[in-house]
């Protein structure tokens, strides 16, 4: 990913952004409840009928229970296959190859396939559906599974040519959507769910690259997919995690946000910090072009070891991962229950 630095910068992108979509800005207008509609609608307020949603509300009270050294696992496997870009064919089938292994046997696994610029890529998209329930909902958690090709912000010159490993930057986004994946399936929400990692996001102004190929190819193949909502993570196992409200998903997505931050409250994650933080190119801005409301949970501003050879585990921390776990699920479980 990749963000701008001055003022006047981020005012000409956000500028050409917003041109780039007519529809962009407001179209999220009716998604959900206000921050204060959705507290008046919060579980045991209010009289229920349904024994599913009467379970469901009494077990979302409980501090939810995810396991921030197993995802610390995760990326140690998948940075032991080496860099994930297209250098390392090898590295990235076996990459593809364990998280498939992940995925619950409840979930189904497609492979969304796409040529760019010369490069195959591979997004891997994960379905959990709820049966039974009628909910027209549909949640999309997405990560970036690839890593950078080059290590182009070394402070030393000869390391700049160099892949980085990507602990933070990808393998992390990957790991807490990994344990996402098992508790969705041991406790199934009453909303339909997609995990999808994206392939190609990390190799903007390598060559002729763009940041966010593969959900850019997502999007435009797949011109029927609207899910009701979104989140990306990326960068969240570092030990100093700090994520601010990234500026495009503050302008275009502000009700997803202000549901996220309900959670982050509500699960006493402070690595999440209420203020504005920079405009992040990541793998929400296909979908907020084309007027689908997700956003970006990012480190932010970045840390010392992105897109260099020292982003490695070393760095990160269970309890960093932990939080932003505990988020993305909280916001799943309360999305529809009223
Ligand atoms: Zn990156």
């Amino acid at each position: 990913m990749f963000f701008f630095l001055r003022k006047i910068s981020l005012f000409i992108a956000f500028s050409i952004f917003l041109n780039s979509s007519d529809n962009l800005v407001g179209s999220t207008a009716e998604l959900t409840p206000t921050k204060k509609q959705f507290r008046e609608r919060t579980p045991l307020e209010k009289g229920h009928t349904n024994k599913h949603k009467t379970d469901l509300k009494r077990s979302l009270s409980a501090v939810i229970d995810f396991d921030g050294q197993i995802a610390m696992r995760h990326i140690e496997n998948l940075t032991s296959f080496g860099p994930r870009s297209p250098e390392h064919p090898q590295a990235k089938l076996l990459t593809l190859s364990y998280i498939r292994s992940q995925i619950p046997p409840s979930m189904s696994i497609q492979l969304h396939e796409f040529d760019a610029n010369a490069l195959n890529g591979t997004n891997l998209w994960v379905s959990s559906r709820v049966e039974k329930k009628n909910s027209n909902t549909l949640i999309m958690i997405g990560t970036h599974w690839d890593t950078r090709s080059i290590a182009d912000q070394e402070t030393d010159i000869t390391k700049r040519n160099m892949p980085v490993l990507g602990a933070n930057d990808g393998a992390s986004g990957v790991a807490v959507l990994i344990e996402v994946a098992k508790h969705l399936h041991s406790k199934p929400p009453s909303v339909n769910v997609d995990l999808i990692f994206f392939d190609l996001e990390d190799l903007g102004n390598v060559g002729n690259n763009k940041y966010a190929i593969g959900s850019s190819k997502f999007v435009k193949e797949n011109p029927k997919y609207r899910p009701t909502a979104g989140i990306i993570i990326d960068m969240v196992c570092d030990r100093d995690l700090r994520i601010p409200r990234e500026y495009y998903s503050s302008v275009s997505a502000p009700e997803v946000l202000a549901r996220v931050w309900e959670s982050a409250e509500r699960q006493d994650a402070e690595v999440f910090k209420n203020v504005i933080g920079g405009a992040v190119i990541d793998d929400h801005i296909p979908f907020l072009q084309v007027g689908i409301p997700v956003v970006n949970l990012i480190h932010f501003p970045f840390p010392k070891t992105w897109h260099t050879t020292e982003d490695t585990i070393k760095f990160c921390r269970s309890r960093s991962l932990s939080q932003v776990g505990r988020v993305i699920l909280d916001f799943i479980y309360h999305y529809d229950v009223n």
